[in-house]
């Protein structure tokens, strides 16, 4: 075999030629649709965040050989306040630095070996996606969902500007130390409230979410009401980077929504983003002047932009329909493809952007645009990855990069170490030894793979059942049955790996063996290729292609056990000699079935050394149970 860093740059290449990956509407077919939480684009991807990319790309793999119709899309999770700090910092526009950070993270997801359909990808900052964001806030509009109000805001008194929570430390501006005092403005606001007992009693749909998560929401969801008066979603920003919300202030006729033709409201190019007041988009005359919608007369545009957590509420509907320019998406699309059957990401996100994303749907199902009640069927929260006992961080600099794993160590071996760290659920410490004893695995695997693939018989199936190793047959199959439960059992991908390395190590004592068949060794060869796919699909790939296979792994069927081969099969048989019970012994349900082994194990037991000494005159057997010597 090929290097790892050949063979996998190949079959990267080949599945992107090849769009291997790519997703299409088809009622025929059962569908199967997983997301990970879509990434903010921050260009330095560390291996703490892939946890759950790997995590959600063994799943799409496995749902594909399982004859899955899968749906496995990325994105762009673009607006945010740090893309406006960091380009203001390095005094370049934000679509600029965004388009960087985009770009080599998509390298990096592209060497992860991940199986997306990037014919779908989106980036929420594209006009494509952040249009639809404005013609949803004018239908909320309309459906009284969405009004102005007065709210308390962070108000640097250095800055002359609205901060963002995570903006103000101790009471003080993280930007210029001012002090950071509370002003009443006027902004936009979310009806949630409207919605907070579906949210509520609907929790009870969600039968596969983690515990956890929904008494996090149930806490969140109580304490937003009851007392406190309940609290709306306060979804306008004073900042740049964001999508303008399309709203006309006309002095005769108010408010006034910016009518569908006319969307989307671009946001402006070239602004000055420097803090302080008025908000960038209020400094932008061509922007502000415009005309009412309703009357004619000269009015003004709204300059406040959309909170990002809008991007994020309804995303995982536009991938069932990307390209779709004459609405969100089309519902039969959706209908189809929803709910998602399996939610990847991280704790951090019970509450907010789950319940966020919960409303924005309910709104989008009451107004006929899908069916299902909830966007989420499964939820699945991975723990993190840590490096000296902390959370991986840049600021704690002790962050390691998947690019120096993968130059390192290779893709496969990443993945498979990622996946093998522990229980998926918790948080699991970064081991360097524990890399390099899944490369010595993955190592064994190519060996095995080397050392049989010669003695590889495609029409294995055709002779195996008469093979004679059948103990061995039933490590094959034990395995098979292994992997598939651990992968199906909450995920939990590390014993199903674990199960991968005992099989190895029984099939490289059996290929020592004088008496093993071609047959026995082939179905094991052929099902470790096929098993270790999900987790390292550019090996299997090339092992696959070795075996004289011309397409893809990734749609083959997934292997069943066979039960029989599975069951425990050691069993007591009784030995009696002229009628009276001399001893029992244990062996396999095969031997125990078969009288010249039982004669010769019992002819072996120091218990029946009668057997050696007398004359055995008869013998009467009974297949599994029992064997008595007449002497
Ligand atoms: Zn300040
Ligand atoms: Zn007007």
């Amino acid at each position: 075999m090929k290097n790892a860093r050949e063979t996998e740059k190949k079959w990267q290449k080949f599945w992107e030629k090849n769009q291997t990956f790519k997703a299409s509407f088809d009622p025929e077919k059962k569908k199967y649709y997983v997301v990970e939480m879509y990434p903010y684009p921050s260009g330095e991807l560390h291996m703490g965040h892939v946890r759950n990319y790997i995590l959600g790309d063994v799943v799409a793999r496995y749902k594909r050989m399982k004859g899955f119709n899968v749906l496995h899309p990325i994105g762009w999770d673009a607006f945010g306040l740090p893309t406006e700090n960091a380009a203001f910092s390095r005094g370049i526009e934000p679509v600029v630095w965004n388009a960087s950070c985009v770009e080599s993270m998509t390298k990096q997801f592209k060497s992860l070996g991940l199986s997306y359909d990037w014919d779908r990808v989106l980036d929420t900052s594209d006009s494509d996606y952040y249009r639809w964001v404005q013609w949803f806030l004018t239908r909320f509009w309309e459906k009284g969902l969405l009004y102005k109000g007065q709210a308390n805001v962070n108000w640097c008194t250095g800055c002359n500007t609205v901060l963002a929570n995570e903006q103000v430390e101790d009471e003080h501006c993280e930007r210029c130390g001012s002090r950071v005092v509370e002003k009443t403005m006027s902004q936009w606001f979310l009806k949630i409230t409207e919605y907070a007992e579906r949210l509520w009693d609907d929790l009870e749909l969600l039968t596969e979410w983690p515990a956890r998560v929904i008494a996090m929401q149930k806490h969140w969801l109580k304490n937003n009401d009851g007392s406190l008066k309940i609290r709306d979603w306060c979804i306008s920003r004073q900042r740049y980077w964001g999508a303008p919300i399309p709203f006309v202030v006309c002095e005769e006729c108010g408010v006034q929504p910016v009518p569908d033709d006319q969307l989307p409201i671009l946001l402006p190019l070239g602004a000055d983003i420097s803090p302080g007041w008025p908000p960038p988009l209020a400094r932008i005359e061509s922007f502000v002047k415009t005309t009412c919608p309703k009357c004619g007369e000269s009015a003004e545009m709204t300059t406040d932009t959309t909170d990002t957590f809008v991007f994020s509420a309804w995303y995982f509907l536009r991938f069932t329909d990307s390209h779709n320019q004459e609405m969100p998406f089309d519902s039969k699309m959706a209908n189809y493809w929803m709910p998602v059957d399996q939610y990847v990401g991280g704790i951090e996100h019970a509450t907010v952007h789950l319940i966020y994303a919960r409303f924005f749907h309910k709104v989008l199902h009451d107004m006929g645009l899908v069916d299902c009640p909830e966007p989420f069927k499964k939820l699945f929260t991975q723990g993190m990855i840590c490096k000296d006992g902390k959370k991986m961080s840049k600021s704690k600099g002790n962050v390691i990069s998947p690019d120096e794993m993968i130059e390192q160590f290779g893709t496969d071996v990443t993945r498979v170490y990622v996946m093998f760290m522990g229980p998926p659920e918790m948080d699991v410490e970064w081991n360097e030894q524990g890399v390099k004893g899944i490369s010595r695995f993955l190592g064994r695997v190519i060996k095995f793979y080397d050392s049989s693939v010669n003695l590889f018989d495609s029409n294995w199936r055709e002779t195996v059942l008469q093979a004679s190793n059948v103990s061995f047959r039933r490590v094959t199959h034990r395995a098979i049955k292994k992997v598939t439960e651990s992968i199906e059992e909450n995920l939990h991908f590390h014993t199903a790996i674990s199960a991968l390395m005992e099989w190895v190590t029984a099939l490289e004592s059996y290929l020592e063996e004088p008496r093993r068949e071609t047959s026995v060794i082939s179905e094991a060869l052929e099902m470790m290729t096929i098993l270790i796919s999900p987790f390292a699909p550019h090996m299997a790939e090339e092992m696959w292609e070795g075996l004289g296979f011309v397409d893809s792994i990734s749609f083959q069927k997934w292997p069943a056990w066979s039960e029989s081969l599975c069951e425990q099969t050691s069993v007591t048989l009784i030995v009696q000699i002229n009628g009276k019970m001399k001893a029992s012994i244990e062996l396999s349900k095969e031997d125990s079935m078969n009288q010249a082994s039982v004669e010769q194990l019992a002819t072996e037991n120091p218990k029946l050394s009668e057997l050696k000494e007398k004359t055995v005159i008869r013998t009467v057997f009974v297949p599994g149970r029992i064997i008595n010597f007449v002497i």
